[in-house]
């Protein structure tokens, strides 16, 4: 489905094409439609390393290349202190700029310096514009089947409407396995190729980390 644009972008970005083997842009490919066929909001890197059979920090590092190019979101968020809200502060990429920023909590208005709250922030993936095309072709029971034939062969096993244990299995750290967000302490720790940062405007963060 997306294929022919993941496979564009590949060839055209640098820190892909020079880093990683061209087959994971198929997996890549597939591994969207497999989750979203399963109902699943958010694309976990963890889940896809697991898919690839790749380490994390490489599938990581090409989710972050992917999101430099606008095909994925990266939602930021952390939960308020207070116990009496309900929904999670979201940050933008511009909040994320500079260490010394403050946001608020749209429900109880306390504030935080993002300095703060650095250890805190959850990071979701999402694709960036989930096209009606999609939308319809990820719901045609057939398609799927033909993305599951041709999937690694333990997800063979399951149909895609099994209540989502299918990337429960594996080998490794089952706590990763099962998780959707990565910490931004993770993304920070991957940012960067051939020196150079994946996502620039984490700069301020990684040198308040690691400085
Ligand atoms: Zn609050």
């Amino acid at each position: 489905m997306y294929y022919e644009r993941l496979l564009r972008i590949f060839n055209s970005n640098k820190q892909l094409f020079n880093e990683f083997p061209i087959s994971l842009v198929a997996q890549l490919d597939d591994f969207i439609v497999l989750t979203y066929s399963l109902n699943r909001k958010y694309l976990s890197p963890f889940q896809f390393a697991n898919y690839a059979n790749i380490k994390f920090n490489v599938a990581l590092k090409f989710f972050m290349v992917f999101a430099s190019e606008e095909v994925f979101d990266m939602i930021y968020y952390f939960d308020c202190s207070s116990s009496q809200c309900k929904s999670y502060i979201y940050l933008s990429k511009e909040d994320l700029e500079d260490i010394d920023n403050v946001i608020y909590c749209d429900e109880c208005d306390k504030s935080y310096k993002i300095s703060d709250i650095v250890r805190f922030i959850k990071i979701n993936f999402t694709i960036k514009e989930l096209n009606e095309e999609m939308d319809n072709w990820l719901f045609d029971d057939n398609c799927t089947y033909d993305v599951l034939k041709r999937s690694s062969p333990s997800l063979k096993v399951q149909s895609p409407s099994s209540s989502g244990s299918q990337f429960e299995r594996g080998e490794g750290d089952k706590k990763q396995e099962l998780k959707n967000e990565v910490t931004l302490e993770e993304v920070v720790a991957q940012n960067e190729l051939n020196n150079e940062p994946i996502i620039k405007q984490l700069r301020s963060i990684s040198a308040f980390i690691h400085g």
